[in-house]
Order: C-alpha cells, then sequence, then structure tokens
C-alpha cells in the first residue's frame, strides 16, 4: 500500500536540468526577483541545463500595460539569456480549462458560492470550512449563480525535501482547506496554472522565493493528482527592507539598475564566494565565473535577508 505521506518522488531523474523564472508583469524587475532570476538561472546553467523565461499573465487585471516588455529589456540588460522562445500564460487558457476538466472528472471539484464576508463569519482562522463541499449540502443550490471551483484536499499531510529550507511538511486540510482552483471572475488560479505551465515546459528545477514555499505542498497535491511529475524545489529568503517590507510590496520598489555592481550586490546574497565587480571585463565575464563557482548549499537558509533599500 502507498504510504500516504511519503515524500513525493522527484520523477523527474536522468532528464535534462530545466529550470525557469516566471516574472508577473505587475511592474518592473526589482532586486528581490533578480534574486530569484539570478539564482534559478546559475543553478540552471551551472548544471548545464536550460532556462525558460515566463510571464505569468494570467490574472489580466493585475497586468501593468508594457511591465512585461520592460522586465523582459531589463533581463537582457543584465546579461540573461533564456533558451526556446518566452512563454505566456494568457497563451495557454485552453491547458487549464482541459487540467480543470480532468480534475473535474476526478469528482475532486466542487463549485462554491460563498462570498468572502460569509467565510469570514464560518470560521474563526479564515480557513474554508467546506461549507459548500456535497457532502455536506442535502441538494447544489443555484448553479447558475456565478460560483468559484475550489478543490478538497487529502486529510493527510503533504512533505517534501526543499533543497535549501531542507524538510517541510504542512496539512493541508488544517492549514490551507479545500482551495480555489478557478475564481468567480472566471480566471484560473495561480496554483493551477503554474503546475500546468511547469509541466507543459518540463520544468525539472524551480527556484523561488521563500514566500512561496507554502503554496508548494498545494501545487505537489496538484501534479499527484493530475499525473504530472514534481520537480526539484527550492526557496530562497525574501528580500526585504530593514522596516521588514517585501520588495514587491513597495509601491516605490525600483527597477534595479543594470550595471555589475548590481550583479555582484545579488550574488553576495545568495552567499556566492564572487570577486568585486572590478575584477569583470563585461556582464559575459560576470556571468561565467558565476557558472563556474554557483554553489546552491551556499544559498542562506533563512527566510528573509535585509537590504537597504
Ligand atoms: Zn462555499
Amino acid at each position: 500500500m502507498k504510504k500516504p505521506n511519503s515524500q513525493p518522488k522527484n520523477n523527474t531523474a536522468g532528464q535534462t536540468y530545466r529550470g525557469r523564472f516566471a516574472p508577473s508583469p505587475s511592474g518592473e524587475l526589482h532586486f528581490g526577483s533578480l534574486l530569484a532570476a539570478m539564482a534559478s538561472y546559475a543553478d540552471a546553467r551551472a548544471h548545464n541545463g536550460q532556462w525558460l523565461l515566463r510571464i505569468d499573465d494570467i490574472d489580466q487585471a493585475r497586468v501593468v500595460p508594457d511591465s512585461a516588455e520592460h522586465i523582459i529589456r531589463t533581463l537582457e540588460q543584465l546579461g540573461f539569456e533564456w533558451d526556446e522562445s518566452i512563454y505566456y500564460q494568457s497563451r495557454h487558457i485552453r491547458d487549464y480549462r482541459q487540467a480543470l476538466n480532468t480534475l473535474n472528472e476526478k469528482k475532486l471539484t466542487y463549485p462554491c458560492f460563498c462570498s468572502r464576508k460569509q467565510i469570514k463569519t464560518r470560521s474563526s482562522n479564515g480557513i474554508y470550512p467546506g461549507t459548500c463541499r456535497p457532502d455536506n449540502q442535502a441538494e447544489q443550490t443555484g448553479t447558475d449563480k456565478e460560483c468559484a471551483i475550489r478543490i478538497r484536499v487529502p486529510g493527510h499531510p503533504l512533505n517534501f525535501m526543499d533543497q535549501i529550507q531542507g524538510d517541510y511538511t504542512q496539512q493541508l486540510a488544517q492549514e490551507v482547506g479545500d482551495f480555489i482552483i478557478y475564481r468567480r471572475d472566471k480566471v484560473f488560479t495561480y496554483q493551477l496554472s503554474i503546475v500546468v505551465d511547469e509541466y507543459l515546459s518540463n520544468i525539472t528545477h524551480i527556484i523561488r522565493g521563500r514566500d512561496l514555499i507554502d503554496s508548494t505542498p498545494r501545487q505537489i497535491y496538484l501534479q499527484q493528482q493530475l499525473g504530472y511529475p514534481t520537480p526539484i524545489y527550492a526557496h530562497i529568503p525574501l528580500a526585504v527592507t530593514p522596516q521588514q517590507l517585501k520588495l514587491s510590496k513597495l509601491s516605490r520598489a525600483r527597477k534595479v539598475r543594470c550595471d555589475l555592481p548590481t550583479l555582484v550586490q545579488a550574488a553576495r546574497f545568495l552567499g556566492q564566494d564572487i570577486a568585486p565587480d572590478n575584477h569583470y571585463q563585461s556582464l559575459q565575464d560576470f556571468w561565467q565565473h558565476l557558472f563556474d563557482i554557483w554553489q546552491l548549499k551556499r544559498v542562506p537558509k533563512m527566510e528573509k535577508i535585509e537590504i537597504m533599500y
């Protein structure tokens, strides 16, 4: 019998390393996203792997006009070179729908008609109490009304080994609850869309910010239900201001400077033993050196790192 709480096998062994960077086009590239871009890029190249760029533009209401172009241009100016053509989530709606249909057919989903306010009054911790689960209702009411689609979560814990943060376990039922995969405003959620994206792009290694670690068990659960392989995960510490503000949340989070000192500063935040910027003739020279010395295990195992901003 399958052990319910066994770690997901990373069934990507033997495949070519494929990493990615997936910014949301909701502003300029700031120092925090540069760290995620650099860590995923350097680790891919240090493994002679491929590195892809994806624009997470599924939530069109949050897209800031021209910011995808700005991010792409900034990455180019910093000397990043991605493989293959850029993947845009907005061109994959049909793929997300197909995944949703698969989950529907497995009877894992149900419509939810609750408003945020109703959930707040019914649950003391804000976790969805399963009000609309079909087994809690004599009959489905108002299926013609606008609703979100939720997925049932299992009662057993989900666990994975993070390459930086170590062993991570989450009880989806108690800590997250049945979560939304399709929103009332007819947008596929981050959790479902990126699981499909990583699968379609054959991503084997995901390196991203520590703020996303608590989404990982939900994504592993979706991979398991959809029959997708589970990539290897590593979560880098989050760059925060001395006031503990996340850079992406700062309206004044400015665009990174496209120069060698910025790249050297980023590499040092990632714990890499990199030479000072006057050591390098060019950006290419810097990158080649970083690929040669890169070690993921040197990235600090911390939740946050403060940067002067
Ligand atoms: Zn509900």
